[in-house]
């Protein structure tokens, strides 16, 4: 065999992840084996799922196992898997790289936190777990072969930046990692990793339900011993015969999410069809729950083999952070990836999972409010997408949805609650979209709908935009913006009559305004601001006018029509002095002030400022 070892660098985020590793002050260290197993274990099912196709990759008297030999003199801890392996090209990739969106900004974030808890999120979400072999190892060597191929390959590396890649002689398909663990001491909080009932406690306590058996050998020992794990699929086992700890270290598994679920679900279908399935709610929203790279979807498994990692067919989109497994005895066990989406048992286990969980969500929100409202949290802005897609669903979704409102403060209300707190003279359900919290709760829109203790809902979240467009009513009521169409508070009368006193105002700054604004008119619906501006009842609001342009990188104005506050001071004296020489600067100025009151950015700060100028000269 050549040696021609060749060095590589690792890729930049790599070698900030390694260095975190290195230096990782993470207590729990033990969790390097369960990593590692864990890529074994994936590596194995891989292997089962290529020979569908490929028969020829296992033999059939080919043991499935995972193997983990110490050797306390040298220090030495290798774990073996026979699964799929890697080509040369792949170690290069996967070990040396990581392109996953999101970890620098995890990184940044981490920096900032300074946390092990960081540390955690980070290994777990963004698949480093190989990586933390460095906390333990100071020096790693993996010796792989790809199955199906005859060439070996070997990648060694102490962590410093560097790794090398050479040929190799491998026996037998599958991967090796061997750790030259760190120095041992006593004293110190870590324990060695090269004893069996440390090996074996730890596998037990995070490995006990991996599906092949996890094997234990000593150097030189004769015969190795029974497997360390159970290797029960856990979901079908009874829920009270599994713990709480047992959940848990499946979900970090499956998940590669460090943190502990929110909630564990096990679900169990019987009848004509039997299908079983586990599902979490993660604790925290991960990174990429909105990016379009993001990996989501269930493990699915047929009569308990491990069919696909991340089935999207088996949630719709609005449940994508779910995480889990289905285990179905209905589906071939050559189903194939293409004709998922019309596969009559999918639509069926999707119909059934999206109800099992909508019931679930519904159980939380009544028993356990401040959980949910955790919940709601994280994964709210998800569960919004769901009415404009499932309409069989429309209602049960609307039910769960939280708002911010101007209710009570901080705490988001239902649909349900609002409706409980309308007043009897309250003809809709009022909201107001924007860009923040803040910019929409100083809105001049919300004036004369507060005075009369009308409550209006804050929509500050991008997609309700989409919400609202699917939402004209709710349980028999309207559902209007208080910044679009006339405000309908009942003084329509009283504004027609007054109308004709302004009508030279209205004229002039119809004329004055003509480029942005469509029409000008008297309105009920302000009581402490001069103007505002609104929309059409059918045209689009200024928040969402916004967040189109961004996308499409163009600044285009729809005109607004500009509402004047009959009773206020200035308005008042404008109507009087409608000819007067600067009311071309007094129309700017009004134009401007609106605009910055509801939140949005001026069109022409330049023309608004020498307005100012001009008048504060006229007037100090
Ligand atoms: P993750 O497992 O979360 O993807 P890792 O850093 O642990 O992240 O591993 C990176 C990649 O390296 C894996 O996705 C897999 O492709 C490959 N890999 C790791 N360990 C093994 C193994 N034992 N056998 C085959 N491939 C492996």
């Amino acid at each position: 065999m050549t040696t021609n070892i060749e060095t590589f660098q690792f890729q930049a985020e790599a070698r900030q992840v390694l260095e975190l590793m290195i230096h990782s002050l993470y207590t729990n260290k033990e969790i390097f084996l369960r990593e590692l197993i864990s890529n074994a274990s994936d590596a194995l099912d891989r292997l089962r799922f290529e020979a569908l196709s490929h028969p020829e990759l296992i033999s059939a008297d080919d043991k499935l196992e995972i193997w983990i030999e110490s050797d306390s003199m040298a220090r030495t801890l290798t774990i073996h898997d026979d699964g799929i392996g890697m080509s040369r090209d792949e170690v290069i990739a996967n070990i040396g790289t990581i392109a996953k969106s999101g970890t620098r900004e995890l990184l940044q974030t981490l920096r900032e936190k300074q946390s092990s808890e960081g540390l955690g999120t980070l290994i777990g979400q963004f698949g480093v777990g190989f990586y933390s072999a460095f906390m333990v190892a100071d020096r790693v060597t993996l010796v792989t072969r790809r199955a199906g191929e005859s060439d070996a390959t070997q990648w060694d590396s102490t962590g410093d930046g560097t790794f090398t890649i050479s040929a190799a002689a491998k026996f037998n398909r599958g991967t090796s990692i061997t750790l030259h663990l760190k120095k041992f001491e006593e004293d110190a909080e870590v324990e060695d990793f090269t004893d069996k009932w440390v090996i074996s406690r730890i596998v037990k306590r995070y490995s006990d339900f991996v599906a092949y058996p996890i094997i234990y050998k000593e150097k030189d020992a004769k015969e190795p011993d029974k497997p360390l794990n159970s290797m029960k699929p856990i979901w079908t086992r009874p829920r009270s015969e599994v713990t709480a700890e047992e959940y848990k270290e499946f979900y970090k598994h499956i998940s590669h999410d460090w943190n502990e679920p929110m909630e564990t679900w096990p679900f169990r279908a019987e009848g004509r069809s039997e299908y079983r399935a586990l599902l979490f709610i993660p604790s925290q929203a991960p990174l990429d729950l909105f990016y379009a790279t993001g990996k989501f979807g269930l493990h699915l498994y047929v009569r308990r083999v491990l069919i696909m990692e991340h089935c999207e067919e088996l949630l719709p989109g609005y449940l994508r952070f779910v995480r889990g497994v289905v285990d179905s005895a209905d589906l071939p066990l050559n189903v194939s990836r293409q004709r998922l989406q019309e596969d009559r048992h999918i639509t069926q286990i999707r119909k059934w999972l999206t109800k099992k969980i909508l019931d679930s969500l519904e159980d939380m929100m009544k028993s356990e409010s401040g959980k949910y409202g955790e919940f709601w949290k994280q994964f709210g802005r998800v569960l919004k997408e769901g009415v404009s897609f499932d309409f069989e669903n429309k209602d049960r979704l609307l039910s769960l949805y939280l708002f911010e409102s101007s209710y009570d403060g901080e705490k988001p209300t239902t649909l349900k609650d609002y409706v409980s707190r309308m007043k009897e003279t309250q003809s809709a359900i009022y909201y107001l979209t924007g860009p923040s919290r803040r910019a929409v709760e100083h809105s001049p829109h919300l004036e004369a709908f507060q005075e009369r203790g009308y409550e209006v809902l804050y929509l500050v979240d991008a997609v309700d935009e989409l919400l609202i467009q699917g939402l004209p009513e709710f349980d028999g009521k309207n559902v209007k913006s208080v910044g679009k169409g006339t405000a309908d508070l009942g003084e329509e009368k009283d504004l027609k009559e007054k109308t004709p006193g302004y009508s030279s105002l209205i004229e002039v700054l119809a004329k004055k305004l003509e480029d942005r604004v469509k029409e000008v008119r008297l309105s009920s619906r302000l009581t402490a601001s001069p103007a505002c501006l609104v929309v059409s009842d059918h045209d689009v609001s200024p928040n969402l006018e916004k967040l189109l342009n961004q996308m499409k990188g163009d600044g285009s104005k729809q005109k607004r029509i500009m509402e004047l506050n009959p009773n206020h001071e200035i308005i008042l004296k404008m109507r009087d002095r409608a000819e007067d020489a600067m009311i071309d600067d007094f129309a700017e100025l009004l134009f401007g002030y609106a605009l910055l009151a509801e939140g949005s950015d001026l069109q022409d700060p330049l023309k608004f400022n020498q307005a100012v100028m001009r008048v504060l000269a006229k007037t100090i």
